[in-house]
């Protein structure tokens, strides 16, 4: 919990405006312990995750700086360059420098790939002040000359560690030797593996490092549990919680399901609509129009339930989502994390269920491990199945089940999202150390629910 307050911060008063005007009085603790260093000009080795006001936390500072040294952009060219691994994730970005930046009659503008080239390098013609980008559509129009980095200042990876999952290191290490070695780096991960590490050291100088909370860390304000159940109960139980969660909730509350794989997701929400449940499916094979549309319905509170792959497990940040149910466990318990901070955003209280088939337990083991705690059980349900549970405890030994055997579907990769879409032998995440951050925020009193009302968020 930090004590200082925006105004302790000394951000240019246009931005002290906006953030009035979001109702944000207290900074998160990594907007806390951020700002000042970012101010100073040093460069940054933040691990935090999404969910956190990481955002903020760097787009801030930079509008800061454009607040008081306000410069023309030149043609084709770019001052702030962003990374993100994955497309919904630039867009989020976008719109926070956006909103944050209101009143500083900035140039911001995002690239990413799946979609048409044209307008993008329309925008790219005037020059901007602030670019965000995903890695594979920036080098494509850099090398067809639509885009000058040689002028950038500040250099901004976010989501580092998934970049690097999705096999980009190679790519990020061609954008960092194209622009200015003398310029203000800042990187951001969920994670400090070693190969982080190793990436700072060679783009940071001398940076200041924040952590902000221990390995494995979920949200305290989530409340798990795992639900053991027959694999072909999942449906059945599926359909009985969110009836429940329904009659229960209030009217703009939303509903977050995890399939292991495309088609799974896409068939069970063709299920929820035929029982009369408004959902809709989040996934790789969908176009990126499609999918922004799918999102913009689900935070507008148009569709309530939204079932889908791990495309949305990171990076999604949408306010009313009070459940979360993994149908299938992730095959990698990062995941799981991920997943579940889906919930409880912005220091609301949220709930995630997890079922656990037979074939599950290896995996629902493999995140005890990780966030240091059993999850607790639910078998207030109609479909317990006590030898699942028996198994679990029992320490017997487990398998995990093949990639692609989940939710009702097919095989493929989990699905990805980002620039060019994951690379051969470059999308199957390695083990690593984690480091994760659970900063949350205090509410201020009488802050307004921002966008929890409006049902649409930044
Ligand atoms: P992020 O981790 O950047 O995705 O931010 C998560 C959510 O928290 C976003 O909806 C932000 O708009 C919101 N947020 C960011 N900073 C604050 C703050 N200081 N107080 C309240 N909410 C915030």
């Amino acid at each position: 919990m930090s004590e200082i307050t925006f105004q302790d911060l000394a951000l240019a008063d246009p931005i002290q405006r906006a953030l009035s005007a979001k109702g944000y009085t207290t900074p998160s603790p990594i907007q806390a312990q951020a700002i000042p260093v970012l101010l100073e000009g040093h460069d940054l080795l933040a691990c935090a995750q999404t969910g956190t006001g990481k955002t903020a936390a760097f787009a801030l500072p930079v509008l800061d700086g454009f607040a008081r040294n306000p410069r023309k952009p030149f043609r084709r060219g770019v001052r702030c360059l962003i990374l993100t691994p994955t497309r919904e994730l630039a867009v989020q970005v976008t719109e926070s420098f956006k909103t944050y930046g209101e009143g500083l009659g900035l140039k911001i503008g995002m690239v990413f790939g799946g979609v048409s080239e044209k307008p993008q390098i329309k925008t790219l013609y005037g020059g901007l002040d602030v670019l965000v980008a995903t890695v594979g559509r920036l080098l494509d129009l850099k090398q067809q000359g639509h885009i000058d980095i040689s002028q950038v200042d500040t250099f901004i990876l976010d989501e580092a560690d998934r970049m690097l999952d999705m096999g980009f290191i190679r790519d990020i290490r061609k954008i960092a030797a194209a622009i200015p070695q003398q310029r203000h780096t800042l990187l951001f991960s969920a994670t400090m593996a070693p190969e982080i590490t190793e990436l700072a050291n060679s783009l940071l100088h001398n940076p200041k490092e924040i952590r902000i909370a221990p390995q494995g860390t979920t949200a305290e304000k989530i409340d798990q549990h795992v639900l053991f159940v027959k694999k072909a109960d999942k449906q059945n139980l599926l359909l009985d919680l969110l009836k429940e969660h329904t009659e229960k909730a209030n009217n703009n509350e939303l509903s977050l399901i995890f399939s292991r794989t495309k088609h799974g997701a896409k068939n069970l929400a063709k299920k929820l609509c035929s029982v009369g449940i408004e959902a809709d499916s989040l996934h790789g094979n969908k176009s990126q129009n499609a999918r922004q549309k799918t999102l913009d319905d689900y935070k507008r509170g148009r569709v309530r339930v939204l079932v889908a792959t791990d495309v949305a497990s990171r990076g999604i940040d949408v306010k009313n989502i009070t459940l979360v149910i993994n149908f299938d466990l992730p095959m990698e318990s990062d995941a799981y994390v991920h997943r579940i901070g889906r919930t409880a955003r912005a220091g609301e209280s949220g709930k995630a269920l997890s079922f656990c088939s037979e074939d599950e337990v290896a995996l629902l083991r493999q995140v005890e491990k990780l966030i240091k705690r059993p999850v607790p059980v639910m078998n207030s349900h109609g479909y317990h199945a006590q030898q699942i549970e028996h198994h679990h405890t029992s320490g017997a030994p487990a398998q995990k089940p093949k990639q692609g055997g989940g939710g009702g579907g097919n095989r493929g990769p989990r699905g990805g999202g980002g620039g060019r879409g994951p690379r051969p032998g470059g999308g199957k995440p390695k083990p690593r150390s984690d480091s994760r951050p659970s900063g949350g925020f205090q509410k201020a009193a009488n802050a307004p629910r921002s966008n929890r009302s409006r049902g649409r968020n930044r």
